[in-house]
């Protein structure tokens, strides 16, 4: 594999599902393993996070599957991060049942020598104080930052994850985000104001509407993979992140990383919790951006 690290912080959790069509059930989830299900395949990816002792051995085989460095991996005494989430009818909007912490309460990431330099560090959902923490560790200054966030943080940490924001380079985010961090509406004025805050590039995920990356050179939209049923949504945010930061680490245009980050996407949603990314291999990644790229926008 020829491209470059990519460091990742986020959840590991053990998460309870209720979707639309009646389904439930207790899958290994957290925004990190689907991270490093997505990236992992074509970049190595070194994980910085934490579980707890009761986390299911299949849990850790993902790990040692898809993930190139654990040694951050931190296992404490204790119960795994545990999130339950239930859909609506529309598959879009979802309500948090639970959130335990657990052993995320007294988590501190600790980078080991070898994981302060690497070239990719994609800043997963996870709270912005332990972001900041794996940020204030890193040694090569010229790592291209990628964070990614969600409404709970806009909403009960702003400060801090502005602190993030100042020192991030690409900013992940969906369109409710993007207005709430905000307060505007529109899409591209909503992402060159959140420039202001930092992050050069930013990109806004619509959903089934595809994203919008605005950068210096201006906008450009990629459109999403028509796929024929949603099985779960969960996991789609960090999905499109491991695709889109894999390609960055492989040397691909930002362009290029925006199909990708779509196209992974889709393989997520497929399945119950994680099993549709098991799906994702260089071919049918290569033939869903194919798709991608004649639907989208590019100038
Ligand atoms: P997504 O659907 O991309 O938003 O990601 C869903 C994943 O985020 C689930 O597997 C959850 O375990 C994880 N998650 C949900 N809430 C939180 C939270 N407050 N902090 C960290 N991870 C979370």
């Amino acid at each position: 594999m020829s491209a470059k690290p990519i460091l990742t912080v986020g959840s590991i959790a053990i998460d309870w599902l209720e979707l639309p069509d009646g389904r439930k059930g207790e899958v290994i989830g957290g925004s990190a393993t689907y991270f490093t299900m997505s990236a992992g395949r074509f970049a190595p990816v070194h994980v910085v996070g934490v579980v707890g002792s009761d986390f299911p051995q299949q849990g850790m085989d993902i790990y040692h599957e898809y993930a190139a460095n654990t040694v951050d991996l931190q296992t404490k005494d204790g119960d795994t991060f545990r999130w339950g989430g239930r859909y609506h009818a529309d598959w879009e909007r979802r309500t948090t049942l639970y959130t335990e912490l657990g052993v995320f309460e007294s988590f501190s990431p600790e980078l080991s020598t070898e994981n302060r330099a690497c070239p990719f560090v994609c800043l997963g959902n996870i709270q912005p104080v332990l972001q900041l923490s794996v940020l204030n560790q890193l040694e090569n200054r010229e790592s291209l930052v990628i964070c990614d966030t969600m409404n709970l943080w806009i909403e009960t940490t702003r400060d801090d994850l502005l602190q993030v924001l100042l020192k991030t380079d690409i900013l992940l985010l969906n369109e409710n985000e993007a207005h709430l961090l905000t307060g505007v509406r529109e899409i591209v004025d909503a992402a060159n104001q959140i420039r202001s805050m930092g992050p050069g590039t930013v990109v806004v995920k619509q959903g089934s509407s595809g994203a919008t990356l605005v950068d210096d050179s201006g906008a450009v939209h990629a459109g999403v993979y028509p796929i024929e049923k949603i099985v779960d949504p969960t996991g789609a945010g960090d999905s499109f992140a491991g695709g889109f930061v894999a390609a960055l680490a492989n040397g691909r245009s930002m362009k290029s990383a925006l199909v990708a980050g779509s196209a992974t996407a889709s393989f997520c949603v497929e399945g119950f919790g994680t099993e549709g990314i098991l799906r994702l291999t260089e071919e049918t990644l290569q033939a869903r951006m194919d798709v991608v790229t004649d639907k989208s926008e590019f100038a």
